[in-house]
């Protein structure tokens, strides 16, 4: 472990994604608003090291040396009570990280030199209305090595967001063997060039095998997060090397049927589709073009530009 660990009620983790932070889930559900029994944790953070730091203390014990106060991050209980856990606290001497995790044995913590500092307080361990989830992101540089052209910064924040949702679903997809999420899950390290895409046919395409993704954001993102997540997903199958099959649509006798598992819906890229909200997008009405081209970067790589997408 090395890096920052982040907490926060925004299931979009605020700025994380576009700052090399990837989603590690749910730690527990907490509130939003002053409850009965419950206090205020308050965030600090440390632009020297990138350090995000949550206490009870309303002074922020000895974090303002060299801490922002950020306000107020959730509210938790200060003491036990029925349905509650504790959330400990771990300390890195080594990068100055604040870990914290409802693991009493801290998980990786103290193999990866982290010290326990104690218990910040109690959370639900499961929802329990009106209880919030709380959110925890992870610094690991995850997308250090993607690039944008041509892409306006709210697009690319949603493209940041939209891919850290995939690489976060695709690592606990039921859909992919456990070599087709490394595989995906390791392309996400590649410097991947995203760029716009002009062609009104398609939603989005990449190179098998490649380092680039076009996006035609006129058609994709007016279908929504999960669409544009599954596309990206998809898109970097294919960066991961993986392809499929131009798909047979109706109203030929052998047409490809989303969910039939075939030789079109059963391929890699497809199925990675069904991680994001258990959907493979359908035929459609938008034509799939797969005339085999040449990267105009490379020169090497075959192109398959995918159609309605997650086609
Ligand atoms: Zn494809």
């Amino acid at each position: 472990m090395s890096g920052d660990h982040f907490y926060c009620l925004d299931f979009r983790g605020e700025i994380a994604p576009a700052n090399g932070y990837e989603r590690e889930g749910i730690t527990g559900y907490v509130y939003a608003a002053q409850q009965p029994g419950t206090v205020p944790i308050f965030r600090w953070y440390n632009p020297a090291n990138g350090d995000h730091f949550y206490t009870a203390d309303p002074s922020g014990e000895l974090a303002p040396q060299s801490y922002t106060y950020e306000g107020i991050g959730w509210y938790m209980f200060k003491d036990r009570n029925v349905n509650s856990v504790p959330l400990y606290r771990w300390y890195n001497p080594n990068n100055g990280d604040h870990f914290y995790t409802t693991d009493a044995t801290g998980e990786l913590a103290p193999q990866s030199g982290y010290r326990s500092e104690g218990i910040t307080g109690y959370l639900h361990p499961n929802p329990s209305p009106p209880s919030v989830p709380l959110y925890r992101w992870y610094n690991s540089g995850l997308f250090r090595n993607f690039t944008f052209t041509g892409i306006d910064p709210t697009q690319k924040a949603t493209l940041f967001e939209r891919h850290s949702w995939a690489y976060y679903r695709a690592g606990i997809c039921g859909n992919l063997s456990q070599p087709e999420k490394d595989r995906v899950r390791q392309a996400y390290r590649k410097p991947i060039v995203h760029s716009v895409a002009t062609d009104p046919n398609i939603n989005a395409s990449a190179f098998i095998n490649g380092q680039s993704i076009a996006i035609n954001f006129t058609n994709l993102f007016p279908l929504g997060d999960d669409e544009i997540a599954q596309t990206l997903l998809h898109e970097m199958m294919h960066c991961a090397g993986y392809t499929h099959p131009r798909r047979i649509d109706p109203p030929a006798a052998n047409a490809d049927v989303p969910y039939d598992g075939g030789k079109y819906y059963g391929t890699p890229p497809l199925r990675a589709e069904l991680c994001i909200a258990g959907e493979q997008s359908d035929a459609g009405t938008i034509r799939l073009m797969l005339a085999p081209q040449t990267d105009a970067t490379t020169r090497a790589c075959p192109v398959v530009n995918d159609g309605d997408e997650g086609d």
